[in-house]
């Protein structure tokens, strides 16, 4: 992945964002890769648990918000045990979720539904839609 540094992605807005919604303070990380090294899901991951905390802190939101890294994160906290920091990296993974959550770009527009449509569509999928609108 080509990634571009620049001081304006440093100051964006997102790394404020998950630090508030984590309640991480990102810049304590090192790097040791101590977290990567316990995650049961990384062979799956394309961008790994200490490179979401690297990305996270220099600001790259799209290259985060994008990962499928994210969604494969199954919250088990192992990562949160090893890390000599103190971070709670499964918290910043559930911030970045959070954020895009938040933009509510769902696949099924409940408003929008025909009464033969509602019908059709499983009741899980429109209560999941649903809850979104309320966080
Ligand atoms: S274990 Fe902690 S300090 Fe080490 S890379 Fe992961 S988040 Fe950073
Ligand atoms: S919480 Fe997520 S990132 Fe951390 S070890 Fe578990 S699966 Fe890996």
């Amino acid at each position: 992945m080509r990634i571009n540094l620049s001081k304006r992605k440093i100051k964006d807005p997102f790394v404020a964002k998950v630090e508030e919604l984590s309640g991480q303070n990102l810049l304590a990380c090192y790097q040791c890769g101590k977290c990567s090294a316990g995650c049961p899901a990384v062979s799956n991951m394309d961008i790994l648990p200490n490179q979401i905390i690297r990305y996270a802190q220099l600001g790259f939101k799209d290259e985060l918000l994008q990962s499928k890294s994210i969604w494969i994160c199954a919250s088990c906290f192992t990562c949160n045990a090893r890390c000599p920091k103190g971070i709670n990296i499964a918290e910043v993974i559930e911030a970045i979720r959070e954020i895009l959550l938040r933009k509510r770009e769902d696949h099924i527009k409940v408003n929008k539904l025909s009464d033969a449509e509602k019908g059709d569509v499983p009741p899980i999928a429109i209560i999941s839609s649903l809850r979104k609108f309320t966080s």
